[in-house]
């Protein structure tokens, strides 16, 4: 018969051990990653600026709407590192680019497209090599989003699949994807999606299906312990302009399925009470910290 204070006790030991073993393991310097913020577990994003657009006539966004106008847009891509791994959302454009200072013309003319400084140069200032990203994911495949994608062979595609039956099928031309710059993507670990999709398994970063800008368009949610929820908006807007009058650009594959995932979206930022982040915005952009600062 075991008394009362015996079976408590009994109870409690091996809560004892892990605590007196974890002590151990932290003071030789392998303390789990769970643990290396105190109670915080690991999550930080830092965001890093992968080209710019300057934009002739940004009507092609907004139709009938400041026709003629100029525009400056920023491309963003975003690195997540949480305690079981490494997500890139966005790969940016091809780091090729910084070869052309001047930049090129893409869309007939009215895009301006250049870099300053190539994505694989910002990751390896943060200490990461490409085959330690664990998973990559974007948006969608237009190549301000994929035009790096060739380097993250070693990781794990997250993508709905829409978006990679069309990037990888006969004609991804057709929705202006170049698989010049992704291609070697085919061959990946791939979580092929039809729905939101949550990465790391805790509920805090979750990708989230926003379908019409592409075939397979999808956008990125982040719980931060510290922060709060942001959502990345991909391309679902551009700007702050056209997301206040829903707004929908004259190449979007589905008008009526972006409005929809517009809603959808704001419904749920809304709920959850997320910050959206609009990835293209270069005034907002220019207002939050990049790496090497982080949010957490
Ligand atoms: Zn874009």
């Amino acid at each position: 018969m075991t008394s009362k204070r015996q079976r408590r006790r009994r109870w409690f030991e091996p809560i004892g051990w892990l605590t007196a073993a974890l002590a151990i393991l932290g003071t030789l310097g392998f303390a789990p990653a769970l643990a290396a913020q105190g109670d915080t577990p690991l999550l930080r994003l830092y965001v890093l600026t992968c080209g710019y657009n300057h934009v002739d006539d940004v009507s092609v966004y907004s139709p009938g709407v400041d026709v003629g106008v100029s525009k400056d847009f920023v491309v963003s891509c975003y690195v997540i590192k949480h305690e079981r791994g490494i997500l890139l959302w966005g790969t940016g454009l091809n780091d090729g680019l910084i070869d052309k200072p001047e930049g090129i013309t893409a869309a007939n003319g009215n895009f301006h497209l250049s870099i300053k400084r190539t994505l694989r140069s910002q990751l390896a200032k943060l200490g990461i090599e490409p085959e330690d990203v664990t998973y990559v994911s974007m948006s969608h495949m237009h190549p301000d989003h994929s035009g790096n994608g060739n380097l993250f062979t070693a990781s794990t595609l997250i993508l709905q699949e829409e978006e990679y039956d069309a990037a990888f099928g006969d004609e991804p031309q057709r929705y202006a994807f170049n698989p010049a710059f992704y291609g070697k993507l085919k061959d990946s670990k791939t979580i092929r999606l039809k729905g939101d999709h949550d990465v790391f398994g805790d509920g805090r970063v979750i990708v989230k299906r926003a379908i019409g800008h592409t075939p397979g368009h999808q956008c990125l949610f982040i719980d931060f312990h510290k922060m709060g929820p942001v959502l990345l908006s991909g391309d679902l807007w551009h700007f702050m302009k056209n997301r206040v009058h829903r707004r929908v650009p004259k190449f979007n594959f589905d008008k009526e399925a972006t409005l929809r995932s517009m809603e959808e979206i704001e419904r749920f930022a809304a709920e959850r009470g997320a910050n959206i982040w609009i990835e293209h915005d270069a005034e907002f952009n220019a207002a939050i910290p990049h790496a090497p600062a982080y949010h957490e």
